[in-house]
């Protein structure tokens, strides 16, 4: 008998299980409260341009890569628009203190003779440290897509070792240690706190080589819809789930503002944790135990962004992007509280699909806590009153100011600009505290941390950000693993493996 799901979240999360999850014959209804689909995958039109939201360098999409090889099991590889950004550089930084600039360039050996350009005492230890990070990422099976039976994975001890550590462990130069760590504010990172696996992930996705979508990341999300509806399902938008019905500790059915039920077999929520629990009509259904901790799991920092578009003719298009950071020593602070805003930000000038030799917009995203903007949580979009609107353009200005130092004709190149804050985050997403990458994960403490995707609800399953890794190259895979409780374990694993063999 055909089974049936009805997921809650038309995130990355969300698409991706239902894709999977349509494509082998489960009926599937996947639910998102805004008018766009797509979570961190929505994009907005602002002065004619198509800015992009939650998503802009992704990984695993190189021929080979992981998230590639799922997208050709998905049928969907052909219908997506990427971009691969350059070879040499992949990314430039530039630290302020004493005006360097860095080049970070792909493949192990280029990320390691690139950076001895800069610092040639350190070219042995950036060889061992480029070779102890794919070690880490070789211990994750998931990762390369390889089937498992193991359920209990013994990893080795730098695998959770804090991420600073196992970075100082090799590095010895501090200037270059903080060069290495310059990725950290993309999976949130923390000093002390954050796993080295972690690091190590992304590390090994960017010297891999690093892609950007062209003409949008809504297109993205769109392919997956699609995937959805040719294989049988439906993806409602613009009528988010507002109660969840309980009996005997199982889910009965969901209900949206709209008024519309839905009741499946399985039930996946593809939002944070923190806002599934106020959905149900019986949050006893969980343990308190278990509840409190979802509420009390930290969350990764937030982020400001700076949407600019540009003055048409005025700035190169740039294949790569571009990090400012303020000081080495502050490079694991971003989610500090008592630091001067900001310690640093990603420049990022994405990719149209037929992309001239200029640039029409940029995006700048500096990370911020949101202790920035605790004093208008209370508030609605749109409503949030005149001293907002004014601390939002001092943000932008103070963006503006340091691209001058990079760019120093940059103010000239501006046309129109709009911001978002971790308040937008907040709201659009449905994540507590405006969190860029969901629950923060804490080498200190990772029964903490990790959120497994099977719940005590029989019929209630987890998957997105939350669960195991966030982004474009972590939410996929869970929800390979989200997927296989109710196909069976390897199932997907297995069916990506053969399709690579007969290509
Ligand atoms: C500013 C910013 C920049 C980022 N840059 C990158 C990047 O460059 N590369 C990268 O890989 N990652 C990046 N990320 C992280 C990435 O966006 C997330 O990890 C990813 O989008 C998480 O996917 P998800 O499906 O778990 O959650 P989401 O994308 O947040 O999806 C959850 C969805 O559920 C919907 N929802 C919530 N409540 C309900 C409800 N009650 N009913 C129905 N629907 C509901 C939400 O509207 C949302 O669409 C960035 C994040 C931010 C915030």
């Amino acid at each position: 008998m055909t089974k049936s799901a009805v997921i809650i979240g038309g995130g990355l999360g969300g698409l991706f299980t239902g894709a999977i999850l349509a494509k082998e014959g489960v009926k599937v209804s996947v639910i998102e409260k805004n008018a766009m689909i797509g979570g961190g995958l929505q994009s907005f039109v602002r002065f004619g341009e198509v800015f992009d939201t939650g998503m802009h360098v992704i990984g695993g999409m190189r021929p080979g890569g992981n998230i590639r090889r799922i997208c050709n099991y998905l049928g969907i590889s052909d219908k997506i628009f990427i971009r691969d950004v350059d070879n040499n550089p992949t990314d430039v930084l530039y630290f302020a203190e004493d005006k360097a600039t860095y080049y970070i360039s792909q493949g192990k050996q280029g990320f390691v003779e690139r950076l001895a350009e800069s610092f040639p005492h350190q070219r042995e230890n950036l060889t061992q440290y480029v070779k102890a990070v794919y070690d880490i990422v070789g211990e994750l099976d998931l990762f390369f897509l390889r089937p498992s039976n193991s359920y209990i994975t013994v990893h080795s001890d730098e695998f959770m070792m804090a991420a600073n550590d196992f970075i100082a462990k090799y590095i010895t130069d501090p200037k270059l240690a903080a060069v290495v760590a310059y990725i950290n504010p993309l999976y949130s990172g923390r000093k002390d706190m954050t796993p080295a696996y972690i690091h190590a992930l992304i590390s090994v996705l960017y010297i891999d080589g690093p892609s950007r979508f062209a003409g949008g990341s809504y297109l993205f999300a769109n392919a997956l819809r699609d995937c959805i509806i040719e294989n049988g399902g439906e993806v409602i938008a613009s009528d988010g789930v507002e109660h969840i019905a309980t009996e005997n500790k199982v889910i009965t059915s969901v209900t949206t503002r709209k008024g519309r039920t839905f009741s499946a077999d399985y039930y996946i929520s593809a939002i944070h944790p923190c806002s599934l629990i106020p959905l149900l009509d019986n949050p006893s259904v969980f343990p308190k135990a278990y509840i409190n901790r979802l509420n009390e799991i930290p969350n990764s920092y937030s982020a400001f962004t700076l949407n600019i578009k540009l003055k048409p003719g005025t700035f190169r298009y740039i294949n790569h992007s571009v990090f400012y950071m303020s000081r080495y020593d502050e490079i694991w602070n971003f989610g500090c509280e008592d630091k001067t805003w900001p310690l640093g930000f990603l420049c990022m000038t994405p990719p149209d699909i037929e992309q001239g030799e200029f640039s029409n917009k940029m995006i700048l995203t500096a990370p911020m806590t949101w202790n920035n903007v605790k004093q208008w949580e209370d508030t609605k979009v749109g409503h949030r009153g005149k001293e907002y609107e004014e601390w939002k353009t001092q943000c932008a200005e103070q963006l503006i100011s340091r691209m001058e130092e990079m760019y120093p004709d940059f103010r000239n190149c501006i046309e129109s600009i709009n911001t978002a804050s971790p308040l937008t985050i907040r709201d659009f997403y449905a994540v507590k505290e405006g969190a860029m990458c969901g629950y923060s994960k804490d080498c200190n403490n990772m029964m903490l941390s990790q959120v497994p995707v099977v719940t005590k609800v029989r019929n209630l399953l987890l998957t997105g950000q939350n669960c195991n890794i966030h982004g474009f190259c972590g939410v996929p895979l869970t929800a390979i693993t989200t997927s296989e409780v109710i196909l069976g374990n390897n199932y997907v694993l297995n069916k990506i493996n053969l399709m690579d063999k007969d290509e």
